[in-house]
């Protein structure tokens, strides 16, 4: 019971912990820190206790830990094993809407089986970040009463594991896919009957993002569509997607509300959050911002959209 009060208010994402080469059309970077998990945990911390579940290798940089650890985010399940840390490089062109993957290193997530203690197994709010099918479902399986469960995933798991991941789907309540992804995983053609049928898969709400053009949230209640804000020194789009998760779900966390209204403010959060992690690359300007800035960026999206 005493688990129960004291996380109320805590969000647990299980994803990679990566070391990510970038290029884009601003620049390029070598092995910084980067990962499904580590960009949604940057967005979450802003609102709620964040407890991040990963695994990294032991060439995995000292300097790294103790950057998650300033900022907050819990890792008490972050295991470090022998072997090498997943990588992941990829490139940008053009609108830089879509990423081309120009290598994944799976090395310690091959054999990765998360652990999570006692605690976390009580958490509401749980993420699980773009991983293995499997091992999403490895998490999902521990956690005891929870109240939201979030999904992310990548054309790559879809290609390599599409049966575990439709099978993960089933237990989960929101999907988050990016445009290309929700319709190669729906077979549609257009997103509207793309996510009504993913929404047959099983989770209750699909939001399919569509880069600088936005996100749309589908439900059987209702339907709702937001633009990106519009930012102008886009950077890096690595872990936009993420980003807008880790704001989506660690404001319902925090207001452990699930209404119509609480669920639009989320999707307006997730939006200002990925505005800012796509101004530097990697973590790096997301990770200087502040609350008030945050909020100030939330009023200016909604004088944009409201006439
Ligand atoms: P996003 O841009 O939101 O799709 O997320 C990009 C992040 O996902 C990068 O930091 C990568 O390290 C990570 N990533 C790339 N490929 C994979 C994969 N196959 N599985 C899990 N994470 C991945």
């Amino acid at each position: 019971d005493n688990y129960r009060q004291v996380h109320k208010m805590s969000v647990i994402v299980l994803g990679t912990v990566a070391l990510d080469t970038l290029k884009t059309p601003q620049g390029k970077r070598k092995d910084i820190l980067g990962g499904s998990a580590v960009h949604f945990s940057m967005a979450a911390r802003f609102f709620t206790e964040v407890n991040l579940v990963a695994v990294v290798g032991n060439d995995f940089p000292r300097r790294y830990l103790d950057f998650l650890n300033r900022k907050d985010i819990g890792l008490d399940s972050l295991m470090i094993t022998r072997g090498k840390t997943f990588r992941w490089a990829g490139e940008y062109r053009g609108s830089q809407n879509k990423a081309i993957t120009l290598k994944t290193q799976l090395g310690v997530l091959t054999s990765f089986r998360p652990q999570i203690n006692e605690s976390q197994r009580w958490m509401k709010y749980v993420f699980l970040a773009n991983l293995d099918p499997e091992i999403q479902r490895s998490l999902l399986d521990q956690m005891r009463a929870p109240k939201l469960v979030g999904l992310d995933s990548m054309d790559y798991w879809m290609r390599h594991k599409r049966r575990s991941l439709l099978r993960v789907l089933k237990g989960v309540d929101v999907y988050t896919a990016n445009e290309t992804e929700a319709l190669e995983l729906s077979g549609e053609s257009n997103l509207i009957n793309a996510a009504r049928s993913l929404r047959r898969i099983g989770p209750a709400i699909i939001i399919i993002k569509k880069g600088e053009h936005g996100v749309l949230f589908y439900s059987d209640q209702f339907v709702f569509s937001l633009p990106a804000y519009p930012v102008e020194n886009l950077i890096d789009p690595t872990g936009a997607g993420d980003s807008f998760a880790g704001g989506f779900m660690g404001y319902l966390a925090k207001v452990d509300r699930l209404s119509p209204k609480d669920i639009k403010r989320a999707i307006a959060y997730g939006v200002v959050t990925a505005s800012f992690n796509v101004t530097g690359f990697g973590p790096e300007a997301i990770s200087k911002v502040s609350l008030k800035q945050i909020d100030k960026r939330l009023l200016q999206l909604s004088k944009i959209v409201t006439f």
